[in-house]
């Protein structure tokens, strides 16, 4: 028997092993084979399950579905398939990202909160709601890290930073799964894709990706090792080739580093159609081929296509496939099962849901989390906050108006109705103001017909709320983009607001970086949003008229144009200097064309207020290879209005037998100071945070000079060192 890790050990999980091999040993194969199968229900829509469904679940062919949603649908599912021989309930998966009625934030916006508290109270509404709409399986998680803004999936993840993407990873399984998901009010979550499709070339969906062994281990493995550590019940196998080999069929990856490395005991599922699909990417010569690959790599379940079913059989009769990868792939479904406590109660009580989904209390809280994401970019002469005593104020651009626009790619069940638009936020946050709109462009069109309504409201306006950026079609899966500015002819009317005389300030809606070098250098203030869901207005209103102090910090790097990327700020730049008063070399890295600096750096935001850093401390300052230091900073508020500040710790290895990245992000606080206030905050890194991998993959601190960078953004400059006098090397490649 294998070891269990995540379950519990005890006489709990043995019992759980020996239920699942009595059901195992009366199962035939078919039967087995059937508890491999995912298939999707009519797609995102609240339509009852298709009688194919159904027939299969009655005859327990099927081990679970996705897309079905509420809780009478799944039920009828779930009684379905417990009419069948073995009463085996079923996994009902959703792609939850970020909410399920109630929209929050998308999850790169929730990660420019840097509030991990928050992140994973986000995912607690979320998988409350899901839960009581009778979804069991969150395929959530995005845990890929992404350093091209091109990619649309760029908004489901937490950005370039492999430590802020961690601590998002974890917060999301800890709010999703609980420590117990058997609960009425959790899902089991599944952290995805695994692994490097954030990095598909030329930011292009599905396309391959050629990445060393040194960045899957350095950069995107370690939010699924995250992931892993808090518990994740299972996982997602990218739809993409990696270094030639589909993620699908790949066997390092899904045994190898997954079970054999790092002992993951959880349930690997395919993505959609991803297991035939590897006939597709000239992997496989036909279906058959794809479920051998796919099967003796350690994939688990397919979602979608059919070739387990269809072929498996064949498959060990040749001897192929033996029995015990199947045996193995089976007991893995059962134990999610088990685990999700299916067997005991696998109907969802159906009046549940209208207690849970949208109440108050979560509404508010979708208020308060989204005012949280919002990144003050710039804010010249400080024209922000607004002042609620405004006469004429102008509301100007579609995606202030369009209530279809508070939705988002992955907001499957979130209801246009049910949000606050940024146009209904300011209305309702200013009584006495006479607030008037103009749709001013076209959203999807190349017109300028309604510049001349728009551009005459400015005109007999106090102020113009301008708001710009992508609309909720430009990101997503498949959305991908090779011209990242404002769409259309928004900087078209842009200009010619800025030309009108009237003072403006631009508030972006996107769900990427975009490249906005003329905003960046003309706008007065910017206000970066993102997409921030069903209470989204009213939040935006909130910062906009200073009743809440902007917070938020890119967790991503904003590129000054398309050619920069990738570009993420522990990039090497070699020859430049990386501290000040360093001599500048003559063929350092550049171009001709463009600075290497971005526009907006990663961790950077700014707030009503200012803080100040001061008498940075770092103790001891020699250490041995296993060691702790502790770095001390002071944080005043030396401005006008109480807000909170994010303390940024950035490390740099000086010299290492694998050279490394400039600085990295090692430790973060999220602090509130009142007026005048001061803290003194302590951080303590060792081995996790000062080592790693060294040439022969094993975890290491090595001796050498290390420099410490504290601040409010990845450029901080208040700096210390410390030495580390020995080198510590772990025996393995855990940190
Ligand atoms: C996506 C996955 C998602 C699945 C099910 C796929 O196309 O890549 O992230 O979980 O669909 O909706």
């Amino acid at each position: 028997m294998e070891t269990i890790c995540s379950a519990g050990i005890g006489s709990k999980a043995l019992q759980m092993e020996d239920e699942i091999t009595a059901l195992m040993d009366d199962m035939t194969l078919e039967e087995k084979l059937g508890q491999l199968q995912l298939l999707a229900s009519s797609h995102y829509h609240d339509l009852p399950p298709s009688e194919q469904l159904l027939e299969l679940a009655r005859q327990g062919l099927l081990g679970a579905v996705l897309n079905t949603r509420g809780a009478a649908n799944t039920n009828a599912l779930q009684k379905a398939a417990l009419s069948s021989r073995q009463k085996i309930p079923l996994l009902v998966g959703l792609d939850v990202l970020h909410g399920y009625r109630t929209s929050f934030p998308i999850p790169l916006a929730q990660a420019a909160s840097w509030d991990v508290e928050a992140v994973e109270k986000v995912a607690a509404i979320a998988a409350a709601e899901a839960r009581a709409s009778g979804i069991n399986w969150n395929f959530a998680p995005l845990v890929d890290i992404c350093r091209d803004p091109r990619w649309g999936r760029v908004m489901e993840g937490s950005g370039e930073d492999v430590h802020l993407a961690c601590q998002m990873a974890k917060a999301r399984v800890r709010g999703f799964q609980g420590t117990d998901y058997s609960q009425a009010d959790k899902v089991m979550a599944c952290a995805k894709h695994f692994a490097g499709y954030g990095a598909d070339k030329g930011g292009r969906d599905y396309n391959s990706v050629d990445m060393s062994e040194r960045q899957l281990r350095e950069v995107c493995f370690p939010p699924f090792q995250a992931a892993i550590e808090a518990g994740v019940g299972s996982l997602m196998a990218a739809y993409m080739e990696l270094n030639g080999v589909p993620a699908s069929g790949n066997h390092w990856l899904l045994q190898q580093v997954l079970r054999d490395e790092w002992a993951f005991d959880g349930l690997v599922v395919s993505d959609f159609k991803a297991v035939s699909d590897m006939t597709n990417q000239q992997f496989s010569a036909d279906d058959a081929q794809a479920a051998m690959y796919a099967l003796n790599a350690g994939m688990n379940m397919e979602m979608q296509s059919t070739t387990f079913a269809d072929h498996a059989p064949q498959l060990l009769q040749e001897g192929k496939v033996k029995m015990e990868v199947i045996d193995k792939a089976v007991r893995h479904v059962l134990r999610a099962k088990f685990r999700l406590g299916l067997f005991e109660k696998p109907l969802t009580d159906e009046k549940l849901a209208s207690s849970v989904v949208l109440s108050p209390s979560s509404l508010q809280f979708a208020r308060e989390m989204a005012s949280r994401t919002l990144v003050l970019l710039k804010n010249d002469n400080g024209l922000l906050p607004l002042s609620k005593s405004i006469k004429r104020l102008a509301v100007i651009g579609e995606l202030a108006y369009d209530q279809q626009q508070t939705l988002d790619f992955w907001a499957l069940n979130a209801r246009a109705q049910d949000s606050v638009t940024i146009y209904s936020g300011i209305v309702e946050k200013c009584p006495s103001t006479a607030v008037k709109y103009a749709a001013g462009y076209e959203m999807f069109g190349e017109s300028t017909e309604r510049f001349t309504e728009a551009l005459q409201l400015a005109t007999s306006s106090d102020m113009v709320v301008l708001v710009v950026g992508e609309p909720k079609e430009y990101s997503g899966e498949t959305n991908c983009r090779t011209d990242i500015g404002l769409p259309g002819r928004q900087l078209e009317l842009v200009k010619g607001i800025a030309a009108s005389g009237t003072p403006y300030i631009i508030v972006l809606m996107t769900g990427r970086p975009l490249a906005l070098e003329w905003l960046a250098s003309h706008a007065p203030a910017i206000l970066l949003t993102w997409r921030a869901g069903t209470m989204g207005g009213a939040a935006i209103a909130d910062v906009l008229f200073g009743d809440v102090n902007p917070s938020g910090k890119l967790p991503i790097t904003f590129p000054r144009c398309v050619g920069q990327i990738p570009i993420h700020y522990d990039v090497k730049q070699p020859g430049k200097p990386q501290i000040k008063g360093q001599k500048m070399q003559f063929n350092y890295s550049r171009y001709i064309d463009c600075p290497n600096e971005p526009l907006y750096p990663f961790g950077f935001g700014l707030s009503y207020t200012t803080f100040h850093f001061d008498n940075l401390t770092v103790t001891p300052k020699e250490i041995e290879g296993d060691g702790q230091v502790k770095i001390g900073v002071e944080v005043r508020n030396t401005g006008l209005k109480e807000g909170e500040e994010v303390v940024q710790v950035y490390v740099r290895d000086v010299a290492a037998s694998v050279a490394r990245p400039v600085r990295q992000l090692k430790a973060f606080h999220k602090v509130r100071l009142g007026l005048a206030e001061e803290k003194r905050l302590e951080f303590t890194l060792g081995s996790n945070e000062l080592g790693f991998l060294n040439r022969e993959w094993k975890w290491t601190v090595e001796a050498g000079k290390f420099e410490v960078f504290v601040g409010n953004n990845s450029d901080a400059d208040l700096s210390d060192s410390f030495l580390v006098t020995s080198t510590y090397t772990k025996n393995s490649n855990a940190q």
